[in-house]
């Protein structure tokens, strides 16, 4: 079949919920991947952060193969062997204390907003059902129907209502926002460290810092949805450690598996986790065996392999690349280790033709709202790779 013939294959049989660069993979390797045709790309979008470690890393993979032919999935009706080294591994890992399995990244969101609601009844003592968490504007956390209530993009919202009540919404990088807004049956503030949906948005110097004071002092829980700026993304494990903080629930998902699985987790610093009792919370495939050999290995090569620290070489590289091609049509590069935003003059007329022209040049990225590229490749990206992409960078931007 022609990439054409696939293409129309979709399109007929599936759901348009997504509108994907015309580009049909069918093979990975490292930072590269290539297409039904054989040409051969650099991946600067990494599933969105879930390919950290490289597409189809061999030890993940020699992991994934091994535990498959073991034991796939018990149910945590059983216990399994996996478990309790992966809780341990993780734990050790991100100084955390418990750890709560999921899938995908939406489902430890609506994990960590059970919990930390049970925690306010239960610990602070807000009246029944009046428990509220704070979000901010432009957020991410996923797409389920209390995730995307609190969303302020009308495309993630809009048709999809009623919504759940118990949150409130402020202005993202605000510190006094948060202040302001903590009310007595305040139970949490979710944020993410960068906000990447948005468009690589970084906060101002000290805003976690600040949160985590003002959230002791209220007596709110933090929570951090690291599932993208984490493991390793940003040049360090998670992008709490750039201001010098641990959260009190952090959420990771996406590379925990280096996209060979969905695997999520909640982290737990403080008693929060505790309130959860047997039968409250739990999912059929959350903490498998299979989920928990695939996330051990990928923590492992993260870590063994340098890829972290890689990450924040790389990106202060690429980063210092991207701003010396100085085009006039470009308005900001920022990021922070391998989460780079490339944003355009509005006028430019947005960022989508030129991710078009660049997947003609053989690098695939991706506009996140309308002006704005993510490069963001996988972690093992070499300086050589690295030259390569800012190359066919500058060609396609001086081509228009
Ligand atoms: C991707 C993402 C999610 C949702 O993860 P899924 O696995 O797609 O459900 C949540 N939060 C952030 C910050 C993300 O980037």
């Amino acid at each position: 079949m022609n990439e054409q013939e696939y293409i129309e294959l979709e399109q007929r049989y599936g759901a348009h919920n997504y509108k994907p660069l015309d580009v049909v993979l069918a093979r990975g390797q490292g930072v590269w991947v290539w297409d039904v045709a054989g040409k051969k790309y650099l991946d600067c979008l990494s599933a969105y952060s879930a390919v950290n470690q490289g597409h189809c890393h061999p030890k993940i993979m020699d992991a994934m193969i091994a535990q498959a032919r073991q034991l796939t999935l018990t149910s945590r009706a059983f216990r399994n062997d996996q478990l309790g080294h992966f809780y341990q591994e993780l734990c050790e890992l991100t100084h955390s204390h418990k750890v709560l399995p999921m899938n995908s990244g939406a489902e430890a969101v609506e994990t960590v907003i059970k919990t930390v609601r049970k925690w306010g009844y239960k610990v602070k003592g807000v009246a029944e059902d009046q428990a509220e968490i704070i979000v901010c504007e432009n957020n991410f956390h996923g797409r389920t129907i209390t995730i995307v209530g609190f969303s302020t993009d009308a495309g993630s919202r809009d048709g999809f209502g009623p919504f759940t009540p118990g949150f409130k919404i402020i202005p993202f990088g605000d510190a006094d926002a948060l202040e302001r807004a903590i009310g007595p049956n305040t139970v949490g503030f979710m944020v993410e460290p960068i906000q990447g949906e948005a468009g690589v948005i970084i906060p101002p110097d000290g805003y976690l810092r600040r949160a985590k004071e003002i959230c002791e002092k209220h007596n709110v829980v933090l929570i951090l949805d690291e599932i993208q700026t984490g493991l390793g993304r940003t040049g360090k494990l998670l992008a709490e450690a750039h201001d010098g903080i641990e959260a009190d629930l952090t959420l990771i998902g996406k590379a925990l598996s280096g996209g060979f699985y969905p695997v999520s987790a909640v982290l737990s610093n403080t008693e929060v986790m505790g309130v959860l009792q047997p039968g409250e919370h739990g999912s059929t495939f959350g903490g498998n065996p299979l989920a928990c050999a695939v996330a051990r290995a990928a923590l492992k090569v993260l870590v063994e392999e340098g890829m972290i620290e890689n990450a924040a070489a790389m990106g202060a590289y690429f980063q210092a690349g991207l701003k010396s091609l100085g085009d006039s049509k470009v308005r900001e590069i920022r990021g922070r280790g391998l989460m780079i935003g490339l944003e355009f003059h509005p006028e430019v007329g947005g960022a989508r033709q030129y991710c078009e022209k660049l997947r003609e040049k053989g690098l695939l990225c991706k506009e996140t709202h309308d002006h704005v590229i993510r490069f963001a490749p996988p972690l093992v990206i070499t300086r050589d790779e690295v030259d390569w992409a800012l190359e066919r960078i500058a060609a396609a931007l001086a081509d228009g």
